[in-house]
C-alpha cells in the first residue's frame, strides 16, 4: 500500500500552476494574483482636505482671526483658487487643496455653521490648529511604484478596491481551474428522481462539484454516467476542456469498474493506506489532441469521496489555481473513544464542540455514512500506528 504522503506527492506532480490572464479588478474573486501590483498613481493622487472646513495659511492662524473667503472647493473641483495671506477657501473632504494654503481648519472650529450654507464672505477662526493639520499629502499612503499587492495574493474585494485605488483597471489573475466531475455507476439516478429497484440517488457528483466550487474552481461539467464503457467514454470526451477530471466510483476491484476499464493515458490505480479512501486512481489522461490532463479517480463511497476530495483534490486544485493549500489543524480531545484500522491512516468526520470532537456517526469512519456527513465540521486524523482512540485523548483535527 502507498502512504498518504506518497499518493499526495504523486497527485501534486500531475499539474502545474495554470496561466494568468488580465482580468477586470472587480472580478475573479478567489483567483490568484500572478504578479506584484505596484501603484501607477499615488495614493492619494493629490494634496486634499481630510475635513470639511476652510483651507488657510497656518501663519494666519490665531484665535479670533477673521479671514476673507476667496472660493469654494467641493470634492471633484477641477480648479482651485489662490489663497493669499489673510484669506481662506471653503473646502470639502477629499477636495484638492488650493495653492497657497497649507492647513485646514474644520468648520466646527469656526464661526460658520456646518451643513449646507451659502458661501460666507469671511470666516472667523475660533480654535487654532497646527500647520499641515487635516491635509492628506499626495502619495502619503502609497507612492507611485510602491508594490502594494504581492504576487500570490488570493483575489478579494479588498484587493480589488486596493488595485483600483492604485490606478489599475485590470490585473493578472491565474486562470480559475476548470473541473469536470463524472460520477459513475449504473445504480445512480439524479437527485429527486424516483428510485427503481436497485437504484440510489447520485450524491457524489453534487458533493464534488460543490466542494470544488467552494475551493475556488469552476465546475465546467457535472455528469453521472452508467458503468457502460461506451457511456463513460463519451462523457469523458465531453470533459476535454477541463483542467482536472474528477471521477467517483469504478476504481476498485469489482467486475464492472468502468474507470479502470476505460481511461487511457498514464493512470495508476493504487491502494492507499487510509480509511476511508483506499482505492485511488490518479494520473494524466491522454486527449486525442495530444494534451495530457490530470485525473483523479476517487472511490465511490460518499464518505470516501468526501475525504479523498479534501485530502487530494483540494491541494491539487490549489496548485493549479496558484493559491495556498494550507489546511489548518488543531489538537482537540475526543469526547468518545473509537477504533481504527492497523496500518492505515484514519480520517473521521467529526463534530467540533466545546468538549472536543465527536465522530458524526457512532460507526466512526464507515465509508457509506453519507447521511451524517453534513454534521461534520472537522476531519480527525488518526495515525497509521494507532488503532484505538480513547475518550479524552487528543487527536489532530482539520477544519472543513
Ligand atoms: P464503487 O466504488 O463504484 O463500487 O461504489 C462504491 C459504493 O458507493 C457503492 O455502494 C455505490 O453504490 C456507491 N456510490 C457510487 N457512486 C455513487 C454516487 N455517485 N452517489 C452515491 N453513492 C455512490
Ligand atoms: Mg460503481
Amino acid at each position: 500500500m502507498r502512504s498518504v504522503e506518497d499518493h499526495l506527492s504523486a497527485v501534486l506532480a500531475l499539474g502545474e500552476r495554470l496561466d494568468a490572464e488580465q482580468a477586470p479588478v472587480g472580478s475573479g474573486y478567489g483567483r490568484t494574483l500572478a504578479a506584484d501590483v505596484a501603484a501607477v498613481v499615488a495614493v492619494p493622487p493629490f494634496d486634499n482636505s481630510a475635513m470639511d472646513g476652510f483651507a488657510v495659511r497656518a501663519a494666519d492662524l490665531e484665535p479670533g482671526a477673521r479671514l476673507m473667503v476667496v472660493g469654494d472647493i467641493p470634492a471633484g473641483a477641477t480648479s482651485v483658487p489662490w489663497v493669499g495671506p489673510g484669506e481662506a477657501a471653503r473646502i470639502m473632504t477629499g477636495a484638492p487643496m488650493p495653492t497657497g494654503a497649507d492647513t485646514v481648519v474644520p468648520v466646527e472650529l469656526t464661526d460658520q455653521p456646518s451643513g449646507a450654507a451659502d458661501l460666507p464672505a469671511t470666516v472667523e477662526v475660533r480654535e487654532v490648529v497646527t500647520e499641515g493639520r487635516h491635509v492628506r499629502g499626495r502619495g502619503e499612503d502609497v507612492a507611485v511604484g510602491d508594490v502594494v499587492l504581492p504576487a500570490g495574493l488570493r483575489w478579494s474585494p479588498a484587493a480589488a478596491s486596493s488595485a483600483a485605488s492604485l490606478g489599475h483597471g485590470t490585473v493578472p489573475l491565474v486562470r480559475r481551474p476548470r473541473v469536470a466531475v463524472l460520477a459513475t455507476g449504473s445504480e445512480l439516478v439524479a437527485a429527486g428522481q424516483p428510485l427503481g429497484f436497485g437504484q440510489i440517488p447520485d450524491s457524489n457528483s453534487i458533493l464534488l462539484a460543490g466542494l470544488c466550487e467552494g475551493w475556488g474552481a469552476e465546475v465546467a461539467m457535472v455528469e453521472s454516467v452508467s458503468d457502460d464503457p461506451a457511456h463513460f467514454r463519451a462523457a469523458l470526451a465531453r470533459a476535454i476542456d477541463a483542467d482536472l477530471v474528477l471521477t467517483s466510483g469504478g476504481v476498485s476491484v469489482g467486475a464492472f469498474e468502468v474507470v479502470r476499464q476505460v481511461v487511457e493515458g498514464d493512470i495508476s490505480f493504487d491502494k492507499v493506506a487510509m480509511q476511508p479512501g483506499k482505492p485511488q486512481a490518479s494520473g494524466l489522461l491522454a486527449w486525442p489532441d495530444g494534451r495530457r490532463v490530470p485525473m483523479l479517480g476517487l472511490p465511490g463511497n460518499p464518505v470516501s469521496v468526501f475525504v479523498s476530495a479534501w485530502v487530494y483534490a483540494r491541494p491539487l486544485l490549489a496548485k493549479l489555481g496558484g493559491w495556498s493549500d494550507a489546511w489548518p489543524s488543531s489538537l482537540l480531545p475526543a469526547t468518545v473513544g473509537w477504533s481504527g484500522p492497523e496500518g492505515r491512516r484514519q480520517f473521521v468526520p467529526v463534530k467540533i464542540s466545546e468538549e472536543g470532537v465527536t465522530p458524526v456517526h457512532r460507526l466512526g469512519s464507515g465509508s457509506h455514512l453519507v447521511a451524517s456527513l453534513a454534521l461534520a465540521d472537522g476531519l480527525a486524523v488518526v495515525p497509521e500506528d494507532v488503532t484505538t482512540v480513547a475518550a479524552g485523548e487528543t487527536v489532530t483535527v482539520h477544519a472543513l
